[in-house]
């Protein structure tokens, strides 16, 4: 392949990809260039197309939270690490064996970055997200193209653009954690962290019909964000006392449900003081492996109830993901977009955080006319 994106889809037999890429191990903001990681574009061989298998040429791929993570090591230091599982595209080649009657050569799809084998003991028993063969097919988008199962890939709707659809793999993991919140109509929800997915899961929050809605978040771009989607209340924890302006927005009695998305130790040491007794606190977040949260039992379980979970991958969400793209607002996350060469550039822009999201456009597809306000 050439460095310039190919008009249409590219012919069936692709043997090279383009893809982004973590080249150097290290934290993407250490301050000593010697010991920051790096990302570039690398060529990997291309994915066979087995018999139940998909490609898809890729239009567009957001960098996520965790990609950063990822440069750190946190799945393995081996470089180059292919990135990307929010992605969209264009069904470039359908294996001979594919079933699904609904999936043609041109489809415009999003999808599942991870494949649940259907056949496991976990997969039979209703818990997808712990299937034994979860990495089979775990294959980075942010490419040229992906050869994926043909059980990751989801149709878009004909009013989903393919900007729109690569924030279908966050869109499905803020209903992962709104069926985790198993909240009530009415439930006080606090959301700790105004990155993309806590944003995605205050706006869910808000459709549920929960009251005292309140972001907590120190950036001010963020907190206004919330506003816009729902929010009634904001928190700047960096200026304000949570527990205090808590006990103000609810009355002193908590939150019936509190949501961290932040995945910051600094964050989460407080939450649990926030909640009602009787409340449910999600942890929807990666966390540092070796943060260890103190968890007094006699208060936090016996005295007040509390239910804590998380969420690892996101386990039958994607259909219901897929119905909320043409619903959910999300034009403030597809604001930033770089081409795929360019990728350096997208990634510190990412760390920057002025901008929510920011997009990684893999080719140029004649099917999405410029939508959006493009490049950054
Ligand atoms: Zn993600
Ligand atoms: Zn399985």
């Amino acid at each position: 392949m050439t460095a310039t994106a190919p008009a249409t889809a590219p012919a069936t037999g692709v043997q090279q990809v383009e893809t982004v890429a973590v080249t150097r191990i290290g934290s993407l903001t250490a301050h000593d260039a010697g010991q920051r990681g790096s990302i570039g574009v690398v060529t990997f061989p291309a994915d066979e197309v087995g018999p139940e298998d998909v490609r898809i040429t890729v239009a567009y791929a957001a960098i996520c939270g965790s990609d950063p993570h990822l440069a750190e090591g946190f799945f393995g230091t081996e470089v180059p690490i292919g990135l990307g599982h929010e992605i969209s595209g264009v069904v470039a080649e359908l294996g001979s064996g594919v079933r699904r009657t609904d999936l043609r050569v041109g489809d415009r799809v999003s999808g599942n970055f991870v494949r649940f084998c259907g056949a496991c003991q976990p997969c039979q028993d209703g818990r997808q997200q712990f299937c034994t063969n979860l990495h089979e097919y775990n294959r980075p988008g942010m490419a040229r193209s992906v050869v994926w199962h043909e059980s990751q890939v989801y149709r878009l709707p004909d009013s989903v653009s393919l900007l729109t659809g690569c924030l279908l793999e966050p869109t499905s993991v803020a209903v992962r954690i709104a069926d985790k919140t198993r909240i009530r109509p009415g439930d006080r929800v606090a959301v700790c962290g105004g990155g993309p997915i806590g944003q995605l899961t205050l706006q869910l929050m808000q459709r549920y019909g929960a009251t005292a809605l309140t972001l907590i978040e120190p950036i001010a771009e963020r907190r206004d964000l919330a506003r816009r989607f729902g929010a009634r209340h904001v928190i700047d924890p960096n200026s304000e006392s949570l527990t205090e302006r808590s006990r103000e927005i609810t009355a002193g009695a908590g939150f019936d449900v509190v949501i961290d998305a932040s995945g910051s130790r600094h964050a989460v040491a407080g939450l649990l003081d926030l909640a009602a007794p009787g409340g449910t606190v999600v942890y929807g977040a990666m966390y540092p492996e070796e943060y260890v949260l103190p968890l007094n039992l006699s208060d936090y379980l016996y005295r007040k109830e509390l239910t804590l979970t998380g969420v690892f991958v996101s386990p039958y969400t994607f259909p219901r993901a897929v119905r909320l793209l043409e619903e959910l607002d999300l034009e403030p996350f597809l604001q930033s977009v770089y081409d795929l060469e360019d990728a350096a550039e997208a990634f510190e822009t990412h760390l920057g955080g002025a901008h929510p999201k920011v997009v990684i456009r893999c080719n140029r597809l004649p099917e999405d006319p410029e939508i959006g306000p493009g490049q950054a």
